[in-house]
């Protein structure tokens, strides 16, 4: 007998079983939309050129020291004014509380396990449907999630009644997590009106909104509109968290750079609410790795090197809505039958293609094309090499 006989193996991943029914194929021309990670024309991963920019300038600092107090204080400034605003009072006022997170998954486990400690009896909300580890990170810190409706499956956008009527219908005590710009897995976001009319709800009802900003600027192509819910609810005098990651907009997916904010009072009440994520912080893994910081810190700071950065979130966000129109164009000129709209109205990384489990399995095994069950294409894996054969199969699997 072994100490672990009793340890059976855990539910897979259904990202990573994607990618690995994907590696196993030995067809050529096989597809790849399970990850929702950037790739090129050419269906490549891609270093933006900011970050070589930023390398070069950060080359000769001194990484053996454990992360300074000057670097992630510098870090969590620059991706608080990213989110909350350049010229915003919450930063003026220094009435953000920020420390650097193992990019968005640490973010919102760091606060989850905020939440937990300072009220154990809260709840968590989330939307039906959204990225499957919200579930599992606040069910592994205790803290039961409920969910609130989100998606229309035969409109194939925004239920936005009956995200009302969820909201309204919550018991009080809760945190309610929100995706402020292009939603995984569904594309589809609130518009700014149904932003104001969301935000003035959970004032009434004082629901503490965490917004989870995994693609800021891959809505719009442009990180200041993707803020756009965030500022609507700062403007009705919220107080909110934010878990930021810049694995996608910046292409730093290994690096783990990420940041959880929580808007205070005042500038006492931050330092308190920052001192007790640093403690939560130091007993998971102590201080977070450097190098990724400084990248982000850099980039986000120096005007040149952040101008590049702008440009290029803007070529990643128009190649995928070109992507987009091609598919959809491609699959109205294959003559389905079916309604294609929703490809180029939904938004960011992925498209919610309305595909059944049985249709997702034709496609991987007759034609090699492989997606999440729930049918979820990462348009960042079509090109313009690859999406006529993805348009004809769809079309083949789906009439
Ligand atoms: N939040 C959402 C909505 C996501 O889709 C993802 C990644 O897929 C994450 C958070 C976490 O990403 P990461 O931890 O790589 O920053």
């Amino acid at each position: 007998r072994s100490w672990w006989d009793h340890v059976t193996p855990a539910p897979k991943d259904p990202i990573i079983a994607v990618t690995e029914a994907f590696l196993a194929d030995p067809f050529p021309y096989k597809i790849n939309l399970g990850v929702g990670a950037y790739r090129d024309d050419e269906g490549k991963p891609v270093v933006l050129q900011c970050v070589r920019e930023a390398e070069g300038k950060i080359a000769a600092s001194n990484f053996l020291e454990s992360t300074s107090t000057a670097v992630s204080s510098k870090f969590v400034e620059e991706s608080a004014k990213l989110i909350y605003g350049q010229d915003s009072n919450v930063i003026k006022e220094r009435r953000f509380a920020g420390i650097p997170a193992l990019s968005g998954t640490g973010a919102c486990r760091l606060f989850a396990e905020f939440q937990k400690r300072f009220y154990p009896e809260s709840r968590i909300y989330l939307p039906d449907p959204t990225w499957s580890n919200h579930r599992n990170i606040w069910r592994d810190v205790h803290v039961p999630d409920r969910t609130f409706r989100y998606y229309h499956p035969d409109s194939k956008s925004l239920n936005f009644v009956a995200l009302m009527d969820d909201i309204k219908n919550a018991q009080m005590v809760l945190s309610s997590l929100l995706h402020p710009c292009a939603h995984n897995p569904t594309g589809v976001d609130p518009t700014n009106e149904q932003w104001r009319e969301i935000s003035s709800l959970f004032k009434a009802k004082n629901h503490f909104p965490f917004f989870d900003v995994a693609y800021q600027g891959f809505a719009s192509g442009d990180v200041e509109r993707d803020a756009r819910a965030i500022r609507i609810f700062l403007e009705d005098g919220h107080s909110i968290g934010c878990a930021q990651s810049f694995a996608k907009n910046m292409g730093l997916y290994g690096h783990r750079v990420g940041c959880l904010s929580v808007l205070c009072n005042d500038k006492i009440q931050a330092m308190a609410i920052k001192g007790q994520l640093q403690q939560i912080s130091n007993t998971m893994y102590g201080s977070p790795p450097i190098h990724g910081i400084s990248l982000a810190s850099k980039i986000l700071s120096d005007p040149d090197i952040k101008a590049i950065w702008l440009k290029e979130v803007k070529v990643m966000a128009t190649r995928i809505h070109r992507m987009r129109a091609i598919l959809r164009e491609a699959l109205e000129r294959l003559g389905s039958p079916l309604n294609w709209q929703h490809i180029t109205n939904q938004v960011g990384m992925f498209c919610f293609s309305g595909l059944n489990r049985a249709e997702v399995y034709l496609l991987a095994k007759e034609f090699h094309i492989y997606m999440t069950p729930d049918g979820r294409i990462s348009m960042a894996g079509v090109t313009t090499k690859n999406v006529d054969y993805l348009a004809n199969s769809i079309h083949e699997v789906t009439t």
